[in-house]
């Protein structure tokens, strides 16, 4: 298959050197000993068993024990990643106290008289394969959550461990053919270096754990990781995208060097977070943070942001079994603003559709569902599903600075649907009684490319833009940002897509407004120089990018910035874009 993204691996005869070539998903050097997160194969053995009732109570216990297990594992997760993640545990706790599957296993081990883990292994695996032939997406989900639940069970059984990560006891590079949210959950983070996935591209939920982490990562490597020897000694580097197996001593020390570079700078611009980001020649520009929830409010406080660019509604949605009800976002949104205070918090719309499902909304299965019904056009579709956000944000913005954005916008005539349903949302609370924010500012995001193209008129129509380049260079490059085979075409370096930023800040302020840009190029030290020098007013990304972004910004002049930008246009590929950008701004190269 030809693929633009080969993974490479070149090894040295002489010295056993090998590099393997991925994608880099988040910056940084990490050097250590590797560690494979792959699971032990569950075998599960089928046998007559001689005292029922001891198998039975040799069950119980195991329930019990998993059910511990889970109810740590739960705690865990909604301590480090809030709500949304921790309710898949639940579910699972659920499961295991289900009278029927229970009553099921009850009768394989007494009346069949077989043993424990083949009595809830094929008592789960019946109801999976039932759940499946529904032909359901929701339901079919929930059969691998029911699959997941009995190997927990069968592990503690045979006593083998729950997952990979308990046996994590030393420092390491984490290898893994990718990492799911459970996964992730329960890795001791103090003792992860950094990641190398087999699979996946930068916006993998490896990818984003690791830039929210502030750990180095490595996507899209290849299977040949799967290979490495655990506690082999690997070189990872997050900005290049490389993994370096058995390095010589050379190797080591070069990167150790690099290493301590890197983290000196970030030291010092840790140090300012809390200082603006103002040009050498006093240009003040703004650094806000993209969040999906409250617990990534605090963070990006710390951070040093000014508030916030990009909150992902979506985080209220995902991983429930239906929609949150106007009070249940209000209360969401409220807590946020109020971290912020009287900086802005820009609320996004609900995205869905694409590669974020909503199973309990039922919605036709599509073919390029990326070119579907997502985003602003499923709201619109369906207002329902807008009006109570709508409600809920004008609620929550009364004492503090929230804007609104609709996502996904290719059409003037969408801008004027959402306004229309938000006036209808603002006259309906007040005829209601209840008090509503006055005058909230209302943006769109420019992510497809006819937006840019009707730049001039949306501009028009709204009081802000924020730039998306990760979905706009996902259209401009027609190469799907989930798809590893085509990933390396879907960055925001491409000079195709630079231009589009360009016209984009072009005709925002030709129309009189601000514009900032939220996909991850807004965070990439190479890409900051360019985007200053074409005139965004505002940077949204993840935290901990920002005490660098506004560090750079600092040791910049506008006119060198525009000098960059105006080379960086004219370049023919990323790589020459990125090149030119670490000549020009030494700084910026964090290699
Ligand atoms: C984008 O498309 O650049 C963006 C910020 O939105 P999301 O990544 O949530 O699609
Ligand atoms: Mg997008």
């Amino acid at each position: 298959m030809m693929t633009t993204q080969e993974t490479t691996e070149t090894r040295d005869e002489s010295t056993g050197v090998i590099d393997v070539q991925g994608i880099g998903a988040s910056p940084g050097i990490a050097i250590g000993p590797a560690f494979q997160f792959a699971k032990v194969e569950v075998d599960v053995e089928r046998r007559p068993i001689e005292n029922p009732a001891a198998e039975w109570e040799r069950f119980e216990a195991a329930l019990e024990t998993a059910r511990e297990q889970l109810g740590q594992v739960l705690a865990k997760a909604e301590e480090e990643t809030g709500a949304e993640e921790a309710s898949i545990f639940e579910a699972h706790l659920m499961m295991l106290k289900d009278p029927e599957l229970l009553k099921e296993v009850r009768a394989a081990i007494e009346d069949e008289e077989l043993n424990a883990e083949a009595a809830i292994h094929e008592a789960a695996e019946s109801y999976a394969q039932m759940l499946e032939a529904m032909e359901d997406e929701y339901l079919g989900a929930r059969a691998a959550d029911v699959r997941d639940v009995a190997e927990r069970v069968v592990r503690v059984l045979l006593d083998l461990p729950q997952s990979p990560a308990a046996e994590l006891s030393d420092r390491s590079v984490i290898l893994a053919r990718d990492l799911t949210p459970s996964d992730t959950v329960l890795l001791d983070k103090s003792l992860v270096l950094g990641f190398c996935t087999a699979e996946g591209g930068k916006t993998s939920h490896t990818a984003i754990l690791a830039r929210s982490l502030a750990l180095p990562a490595v996507v899209g490597a290849g299977r040949e990781i799967l290979e490495i020897p655990e506690g082999e000694t690997v070189v990872l580097d997050g900005t290049a995208g490389i993994l370096i197996v058995r390095p010589d001593e050379e190797t080591v020390e070069e990167y150790q060097e690099r290493q301590e570079r890197i983290a000196s700078t970030l030291e010092k611009a840790r140090e300012k977070a809390d200082e603006p980001a103002m040009t050498r020649d006093g240009k003040r520009v703004e650094v806000v943070a993209n969040i999906g929830n409250v617990a990534g409010a605090q963070s990006a406080v710390e951070a040093g942001a000014e508030g916030v660019g990009l909150l992902r509604t979506e985080f209220l949605y995902l991983e429930r079994d239906a929609l949150p009800d106007e009070e249940e976002q209000y209360k969401a949104y409220k807590a946020i603003v109020d971290v912020f205070g009287d900086l802005p918090v820009i609320l996004r719309t609900l995205d869905i559709g694409g590669d974020k499902e909503l199973p309990y909304l039922d919605l036709p299965q599509e073919m390029n569902p990326f070119l579907g019904v997502r985003a602003i056009r499923l709201c619109l579709a369906r207002p329902e599903l807008l009006k109570p956000q709508l409600r809920a944000a004008l609620r929550a913005g009364i004492d503090g600075n929230l804007k609104i954005m609709f996502p996904m916008v290719s059409r003037v005539s969408e801008v004027e649907a959402a306004r229309e349903l938000l006036e209808e949302c603002r006259r309906e609370l007040e005829d209601e009684g209840q008090e509503v924010a006055g005058d909230i500012e209302i943006g769109i995001m420019i992510e497809i490319p006819a937006a840019v193209v009707m730049a001039d008129r949306l501009a028009e129509t709204v009081d802000f833009f924020s730039i998306g380049t990760n979905d706009l260079s996902q259209y401009t490059m027609a190469a799907d940002r989930t798809n590893a085979d085509v990933a390396a075409l879907v960055t925001g370096f491409q000079p195709a897509v630079l231009r589009l930023v360009r016209d984009t800040i072009e005709a925002a302020h030709g129309g009189g407004i601000w514009v900032g840009l939220c996909g991850e190029l807004a965070g990439e030290p190479l890409a900051i120089p360019i985007l200053l020098g074409l005139g965004l007013d505002e940077f949204s990304m993840n935290p901990p990018a920002i005490p660098l972004a506004k560090q750079i910004i600092r040791q910049l002049t506008v006119d060198e910035a525009r000098e960059v930008a105006r080379e960086a246009l004219r370049a023919e590929s990323p790589e020459a874009v990125e090149e030119l950008v670490r000549e020009r701004v030494p700084a910026a190269d964090l290699r």
